[in-house]
């Protein structure tokens, strides 16, 4: 399929002052957008100016939430040049979101093309100061106009792009971490480890009560024992415990980071053991006090790596690493953002040159 190409005839003002970017405020000129139709396919591929779509009142997705998305970056290097960050993960983690969905897939090769179709046109804005990048976020929705519950047979296809800010400002602050024992994110056998949008609906209730309450990210248990943690709103979560590196297993509830595989194989290249099995939220409570947990992490492609420094579950708190930032949490912050932005080698063909 041809890319038709109609890019925007007039462009937007530059954000000079890169420290003002923020996350997700700021939309470059262009998007990519195609359609697809049961029986014909995907067709129409098109990058035109980015703008608001026309939608039925009763397109299936403003009903039933038939929705996917997917969050990746592209990053300056040092020459001038624009790299991605293992970007044909992000598009088959959007495949397997769309199978589950009942949504139709793309086509992998086609869609990296794409992607980097539409990067190319945009290049110049992808910043360039310390921290920033481009985020990416291609999405599907059901467009199909019709009431009834069912799979849609009509899909809208679209590529955003996002220059974004240094998630931190004035170096890494540790965050402090409210673990819901009353509501759940994902159950067994639920789209937990699905990109949709209902996932992240359903968890505002509990964040929004987590930032009343003066905390920066909800931890979710599992649903079954309430035991057992799993992740934090949109990061995986790491455990430093008797020298060992636990992480929650990919069972369907939670969603199969890409940071968090190249955080495992970075973990296992140090000669650290990783071990993927759920810590209990008692293991956490009374490991950050007889020092046992000795570091706690989250990883997402927003944050890359974000340091915990305190917990509270039910009415205890306890604090991690005095307010600092773990020395395993550091060099991993620093090797992967290193890898990402071209200062450190990358031997494991993770970077695509745009
Ligand atoms: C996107 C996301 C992550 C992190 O995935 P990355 O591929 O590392 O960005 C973790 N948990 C949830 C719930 C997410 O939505």
């Amino acid at each position: 399929m041809d890319i038709e190409l109609k890019p925007a005839p007039v462009k937007k003002p530059r954000v000079e002052d890169e420290s003002k970017l923020g996350f997700g405020k700021y939309f470059t000129d262009n998007m990519f957008v195609m359609n697809y139709k049961e029986g014909v396919g995907w067709h129409d591929a098109r990058i035109v100016p980015y703008g608001p779509f026309t939608l039925d009142p009763s397109a299936l997705v403003l009903h039933y939430a038939q929705e996917i998305f997917e969050g990746l970056k592209a990053f300056r290097q040092e020459d001038g040049s624009v790299a991605l960050f293992r970007p044909l993960d992000n598009i088959r983690r959007f495949n397997r979101s769309a199978h589950r969905m009942c949504m139709p897939e793309v086509d992998e090769e086609f869609f990296l093309h794409a992607l980097k179709e539409l990067i190319r046109v945009e290049s110049d804005w992808v910043p360039s100061s310390k921290g920033t990048s481009l985020y990416i976020r291609p999405t599907m929705i059901a467009s199909e106009a019709a009431l009834g519950l069912k799979s849609a047979s009509e899909f809208l296809c679209f590529i955003i792009l996002s220059p974004v800010g240094a998630y931190y400002k004035n170096g890494l602050e540790p965050v402090k971490i409210w673990i819901s024992d009353e509501y759940v994110r994902a159950a067994p056998g639920g789209t937990g480890d699905c990109k949709t949008g209902g996932n992240y609906a359903a968890s505002l209730y509990a964040s929004a009560q987590a930032t009343r309450n003066g905390y920066d990210q909800v931890l979710w248990l599992d649903a079954t024992h309430r035991k057992y943690v799993e992740e934090v709103g949109s990061m995986n979560m790491f455990f430093v415990y008797d020298d060992k590196v636990y992480t929650s297993p990919l069972r369907g509830t939670i969603l199969n980071g890409v940071t968090r595989r190249s955080i495992l194989a970075l973990v296992e290249e140090m000669g650290l053991e990783v071990v993927e099995h759920p810590l209990a939220v008692e293991d956490i409570m009374e490991g950050a006090v007889n020092g046992r947990l000795k570091e706690a992490f989250g990883t997402g492609t927003a944050c890359v790596v974000s340091p915990v420094g305190q917990f509270t579950y039910k009415d205890e708190t306890v604090s991690l690493g005095n307010g600092q930032m773990g020395v395993l949490t550091t060099q991993l912050y620093n090797t992967l953002t290193g890898i990402q932005y071209g200062t450190l080698k990358d031997n494991r063909g993770w970077v695509l040159s745009v």
